[in-house]
């Protein structure tokens, strides 16, 4: 008898966006064959839980079905392309949005066996698939790859392998500042592993983008080590070789140099709530998820309120890399029915929610990642609302401090970009990291280990209580505890090439 295995499946949407006729077969294939839920994840992209075998198919056949793909949602290949999720705020947003899904079309699989396995596809005998980039052992590792808007860092650009900043001029994108070899996965008692924030080693005018891409990817295939697994992402390929060779190498390969770095500036690395009017005059609505994940229970029916909102939505539905969802390209006269099915369906509205929790983000964790040592998604939730006692004593309830967590240091929910970030030792216990920037651009530090929910909360009583005291004006959370000289600033900052 085989045993009862369950799957993950996950859905890839480059910069995250889908149609309302896509999210209802996404949400009927959440019930139908999968734990009655959907997840948005970190990246831009929707899992599936509990997928029994025999559902994996038609599944995958369904999601076809509406013109989105599981193809190169996970492996040795590029990912899903993230893309700061408002393209309608400004024209620069349209023009990065399309450069994003082409980036993820021109870097997908060339392979017949997706379809021959999932969607039936007759093998053509004599005529074996060519892969121009990835050849026949593709890469050493997963790739990712992110575009950012500057002054919003909502996708964590830097913890990429490849980054791209897009620098503005005129109202219209001049081209990219180029970021390589960010990755945060590491592994307790390994420390040749360690989470690296990518480097920003020149700029590229934006017709370049794709050859650069082309380029970084092939110096990974060629030189990523592929003896150790946990050595073998992008930042691993710099640090034995150099910043600089790889900068020699990249310049060598396309036959013209990268231009210095521009200067750019991020102020955030979060989400921000409620209505946005877009540049078309239309309406964005972002939405808190807690930890990305749309579902129904007594009181709060997410799941119920976004499926009827898709039935009479003309816009389009866009997650962003904090694992929110915005309702995009809403008309004026349709934000009040919105507004009524959220609030029909007990969906709190953001203004009532305070800032630790809506700069929240947790992974899946126990019940559903075979990985983690310890809980995340389902646990976050109630040590927020202990923490939000001490914040509220101290006046900090609106105080958006970024906190993250994660069930094990393989890092899906960017706990090393927390200001303060969690990973799982063991049920119950958790390693606490403090000092990461606001904007995503420092990574946090040890403060202590094996932490239970007493110690985390008798640690941050404290702290918070001074942050409240003596911080100094505008002061990030991440900032204090280093001037305080309660963490030391992280020995891996992030190089500016300019
Ligand atoms: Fe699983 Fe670890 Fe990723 Fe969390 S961080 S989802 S525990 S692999």
């Amino acid at each position: 008898l085989e045993p009862l295995y369950q799957f993950m499946v996950r859905v890839r949407t480059s910069g995250g966006v889908t149609t309302p006729k896509q999210w209802l077969a996404l949400d009927a294939l959440s019930d139908e064959h999968a734990n009655g839920t959907l997840k948005l994840t970190t990246r831009q992209a929707f899992q599936f839980h509990g997928i029994l075998k025999r559902g994996l198919k038609p599944t995958i056949q369904a999601v076809n079905d509406v013109l989105l793909t599981t193809l190169a949602t996970c492996g040795d290949v590029n990912r899903n392309v993230m893309c700061s999720p408002n393209p309608h705020q400004s024209h620069i947003h349209e023009e990065v949005y399309a450069l994003a899904g082409e980036i993820s079309s021109y870097f997908l699989p060339k392979t017949t066996a997706y379809h021959e396995i999932w969607l039936n596809k007759e093998k053509v005998a004599g005529t074996p698939d060519f892969e121009p980039l990835y050849n026949h052992t593709y890469l050493p590792r997963k790739f990712k790859i992110a575009l950012a808007i500057p002054p919003n860092n909502d996708i964590d650009v830097f913890a990429n392998d490849l980054g791209l900043i897009a620098i503005e001029e005129n109202n219209t994108i001049k081209g990219f500042n180029i970021c390589v070899g960010g990755g945060l996965g590491n592994t307790f008692g390994n420390d040749a592993t360690y989470p690296r924030l990518a480097d920003v080693i020149g700029f590229a005018p934006k017709e370049k983008v794709i050859e650069v891409t082309e380029t970084v990817i092939a110096i990974q295939r060629d030189y990523g080590n592929r003896s150790d697994r946990k050595l073998s992402r992008l930042k691993h390929t710099i640090d034995d070789r150099g910043l600089e060779w790889f900068v020699n190498e990249l310049n060598t390969r396309l036959g013209w140099s990268l231009a210095p770095s521009l200067p750019y500036k991020f102020v955030s690395n979060g989400d921000r709530y409620g209505w946005l009017q877009g540049i078309n005059n239309k309406w964005f609505y972002t939405l808190f998820v807690e930890h990305g994940r749309v579902k129904n229970e007594a009181g709060y029916t997410l799941k119920k309120a976004l499926r009827e909102i898709a039935q009479i939505h003309k816009g389009d539905f866009r997650l962003t890399g904090n694992q929110n969802l915005i309702i995009g390209d809403v008309e004026e006269k349709d934000k009040k029915t919105i507004e009524a099915i959220l609030t029909e369906n007990g969906v709190k509205d953001h203004a009532k929610l305070t800032g630790l929790r809506k700069s929240s983000m947790a992974c899946v964790a126990l019940g559903t990642c075979g990985l983690a040592f310890a809980e995340s998604e389902r646990y976050l939730p109630s040590l927020i609302d202990k923490l939000d006692v001490i914040m509220r004593k101290n006046g900090l309830e609106n105080d958006e401090i970024n906190i993250r967590m994660t069930g094990c240091p393989n890092n899906c929910a960017r706990s090393s970009l927390g200001e303060i970030g969690f990973v799982g030792r063991a049920l119950g216990r958790y390693n606490m990291y403090l000092g990461a920037s606001h904007n995503g651009d420092r990574l946090n530090s040890l403060y202590k280990e094996m932490l239970s929910e007493e110690d985390i909360l008798a640690e941050l009583d404290p702290i918070i209580a001074a942050y409240a005291a003596e911080r100094a004006l505008e002061e990030a959370f991440g900032d204090f505890v280093i001037r305080k000289g309660l963490v030391e600033v992280t020995n891996r900052p992030l190089q500016v090439l300019s």
